[in-house]
């Protein structure tokens, strides 16, 4: 294919919001469909996507030159584009999860370790970033596999 024409335009609309969420195939058209129509912010949000998603802004201790890497690009987003609010989302099965170590959650059970940490990166962004309004949500699957994002409580 020497080149392709998308019948999309290139969006010039500022964005105001920045999106952290992993990488996992299985739930990005959910993802993209509940960030346009579920909180309307249509397609003007910025993403950060990285196996794990938003436990890469935890992990200063545990993986620091990962933590290092992942504040930066946070930052860089933030400041440059000149950002107000943040939208953390984890998801059922992350694969990534399954990768860490148990000691660094309170809790062995998988959705109650991705709450604590997505709590922990908004107080922890809250004192680096405090103008932004965080929100955090957990996004998984219902008995016919539609997916469902339901917001956790910071
Ligand atoms: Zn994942």
């Amino acid at each position: 294919m020497p080149s392709f024409q998308a019948s999309s335009k290139v969006n010039r609309s500022d964005a105001d919001v920045l999106v952290v969420h992993c990488s996992d195939h299985r739930f990005q058209a959910g993802i993209h469909e509940f960030l346009d129509r579920g909180l309307r912010l249509g397609e003007n949000y910025d993403l950060l996507v990285v196996p794990g998603g938003p436990q890469c802004l935890t992990l200063v201790e545990y993986l620091p030159k990962f933590a290092w890497a992942s504040g930066r690009w946070f930052r860089f987003l933030v400041e440059n584009h000149e950002l107000n609010r943040l939208v953390l989302l984890a998801h059922q099965d992350c694969g990534w999860y399954k990768s860490l170590p148990l000691h660094l959650h309170s809790s062995a059970e998988p959705r109650l370790r991705q709450e604590e940490d997505l709590r922990r990166a908004h107080r922890s962004l809250m004192r680096e970033f405090p103008h932004l309004q965080v929100e955090l949500y957990y996004a998984g699957w219902d008995a016919s596999d539609q997916v469902t994002v339901e917001q956790v409580s910071p």
